[in-house]
């Protein structure tokens, strides 16, 4: 009987090896930029060419690899990172398993040029089925140039399970994205069939990488987080993603998955955004290397701190202190919650094509939400009481006197002043309380409001006990209510034109998904037109949507879509409406004066449920009377 158990062939371990570090064209540039970043290279050039990806070409103007070397760089576990136990413990390169070229090379045809810059000709190899050629000498520029084609011509069951081209070349270009902001000292390209898809600077600037990838308007949003062994950058609460794809951390210049940094990040944003938006981050952690494990399986890039309670001390302290620089406009109550967009400096922007035009609609000047977003109290100004004159102006928070020590007539007495609503016309501006609706427990709007506390929540005196509501939870209740009813009332109304078309910054993937979906995103109300080659104009919004800025909302939906591809335009309208109401709400820690309150109680009465915020939190809660008298010892 013959033997059961044998070595297997090399070029069978090789291609199991394959499958596990080349999973798509993806992880090939993955692997040939690691090794380009890893052999000093300051300036390198990834191209993609053909229908299916068919050509992938890497060029560095790296360390380059010695004639002599070059059949030994295709020998698996061949490497000339490490020797030692010791040297992988202090590892700094990006890969060093010495499986990544290999690999290609057993799913591939593989052609390497390469020469160091000492060395005086190139030498350029071709690797078929995963055997190494005979090298020959040529003139080229120092440094390495990998060609990649026909990846996974002969291995057709790892063939079927790619996605389309365009979904493939968007996880290619995500990889750009990422290495380039892990590395802003490095220039980088990307093309795709000959055109442009990213072009980095490479002058060591996180801000100015930033730039590049994400474009200037959210550059614009970023603050700097400074510390010890900390760069970063954070985007202030008035620019949020709905997802996390933005939160970037790199340690020691490699981008890694940290659960402990997330959580971080959400700590110290907290109240800051609206449940279900994340922030822009870009944090750059220096570390010595024996205080973290990262597990470099080729596919993750986990990370794991020694001592996490350590760096994130330090960590946490710098980004507060980032979001408090930029903090300041939370506490000043007179400005606008959103600030209006001067729109009409913005120069109208010609389209040369419209491709992706349809028919003309109607142009809808008066509700046309290119007057600019009303501010908090501009939008609520119809119902106010009496006129601001007549409400103390808030002062700087510390300097405020407590509550105790007011005057009783310093303290707001709101809406029992008939007159007043009649002057201010609230009586016609609040839509009545519907008719089916259950019998309230009390009436918001005869609460008697007594003050703010921690700038977060409404104190009020009122039947049994003294009532707590949380401004935000309140307001986004408010604006939820808002929306849904515009929304139902719009349904059939056509888009609203712009009266300036927006210009989308768009990164790749969000533009191929911008052109799959586009007559998805049609029904939904935006039009989008193309303007020059690959940019984009916002023309139209929904009819419902009156907030200011549509092209923020049309990002939110297309980084939905990429995470979700099955998002569909009715689970749209329910979860973005939810969205937009946290967006537009009035913030925790923001300064409310008694004419918003006011305001604020009279539209909660005219919600059909004003007990919870969109997502369910209270908005009120009541401390009764009888437990107030428990605590000073007093009968009730
Ligand atoms: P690893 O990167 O894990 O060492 P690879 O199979 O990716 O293994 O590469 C094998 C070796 O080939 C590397 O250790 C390095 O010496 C050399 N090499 C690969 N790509 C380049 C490059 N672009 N520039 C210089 N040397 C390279
Ligand atoms: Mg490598």
């Amino acid at each position: 009987m013959a033997a059961a158990i044998h070595v297997l062939s090399k070029e069978v371990s090789n291609l199991i090896a394959a499958g596990e570090v080349v999973a798509r064209p993806a992880s090939v540039v993955k692997e040939l930029l690691e090794n380009a970043i890893d052999a000093g290279a300051t300036r390198i050039r990834v191209s993609v060419d053909g229908p299916e990806l068919d050509e992938i070409q890497v060029s560095d103007n790296g360390s380059g690899i010695a004639a002599e070397d070059m059949p030994t760089a295709f020998l698996s576990h061949a490497t000339s990172k490490i020797s030692t136990a010791f040297d992988l413990q202090q590892n700094l390169f990006l890969g060093f398993r010495g499986e990544a070229l290999p690999s290609i090379a057993a799913v591939s045809e593989l052609e390497m040029v390469s020469r160091p810059p000492e060395q005086e000709l190139a030498c350029r190899i071709l690797v078929l089925d995963g055997k190494p050629g005979t090298p020959e000498s040529l003139a080229a520029p120092a440094g390495t140039t990998v060609t990649v084609r026909k990846l996974f011509r002969n291995t057709p069951a790892r063939r079927k399970f790619l996605k389309k081209p365009a979904t493939e070349m968007g996880y290619i270009s995500d990889l750009l994205d990422r290495l380039a902001l892990s590395r802003p000292d490095i220039r980088f390209q990307l093309l795709h069939n000959g055109r442009t898809v990213l072009k980095t600077a490479g002058r060591g600037e996180l801000l100015q990488a930033a730039m590049d990838v994400y474009g200037s308007g959210v550059a614009a949003m970023l603050l700097p987080v400074q510390g010890p062994g900390i760069n970063g950058l954070l985007s202030k609460p008035a620019l949020t993603r709905s997802s996390n794809k933005y939160c970037s951390f790199f340690v020691n210049r490699r981008w890694v998955k940290s659960r402990e940094f997330s959580r971080l990040l959400e700590d110290v944003y907290h109240t800051r955004l609206p449940i279900g938006r994340f922030p822009v981050a870009l944090i750059h952690l220096e570390i010595a290397p024996e205080l973290v494990d990262i597990n470099v399986h080729p596919n993750k890039m986990e990370i794991k701190f020694h001592d996490f309670a350590a760096v994130s001390k330090e960590l946490e302290a710098a980004m507060l202190a980032a979001l408090q620089s930029g903090d300041d406009w939370l506490l000043r109550p007179r400005q606008p919650l959103t600030p209006p967009v001067p729109r009409s400096a913005a120069p109208r922007p010609k389209p040369q094509q419209s491709t992706l035009q349809v028919a003309a609609r109607p142009q809808r000047e008066a509700a046309a939400p290119s007057s600019g977003r009303a501010s908090f109290r501009e939008e609520w100004a119809p119902y106010l009481v009496s006129s601001s004159a007549a409400v103390p102006s808030p002062g700087p928070v510390d300097g405020e006197k407590p509550l105790a020590e007011m005057p009783p007539s310093a303290l707001p007495q709101p809406e029992k002043d008939e007159a007043g609503k009649a002057e201010t016309g609230m009586e016609q501006a609040v839509p009545p309380v519907p008719a089916a609706a259950p019998a309230r427990a009390f009436v918001f709007s005869e609460l008697h409001y007594l003050g703010q506390f921690e700038g977060t929540y409404l104190v009020a005196a009122g039947p049994g006990g003294l009532y707590l509501l949380d401004q935000h939870a309140a307001h986004e209740r408010v604006r939820y209510e808002h929306y849904k009813r515009r929304a139902e009332e719009e349904k059939t109304s056509p888009p609203l034109d712009l009266a300036i078309p927006v210009p989308l910054e768009l990164r790749y993937r969000q533009k191929t998904l911008l052109i799959e979906r586009i007559l998805q995103l049609r029904d939904m109300g935006f039009i989008v037109e193309e303007f020059g080659p690959e940019s984009y104009v916002l023309r139209a919004v929904p009819a419902w949507f009156d907030g200011e800025n549509g092209a923020e909302l049309l990002i939110g939906i297309l980084d939905r879509i990429e995470a979700d591809p099955d998002f569909t335009p009715a689970r749209f309208q329910e979860s973005e409406i939810f969205m937009m109401a946290c967006k537009s709400a009035i913030k925790a820690k923001r300064r409310v004066d008694p004419g918003e309150v006011a305001a604020l109680f009279a539209q909660l009465d005219a919600c059909e449920n004003p007990y919870t915020c969109p997502h369910g939190r209270p908005v009120y809660s009541r401390i009764a009377s009888e437990e107030i008298h428990k605590r000073f010892l007093r009968r009730s």
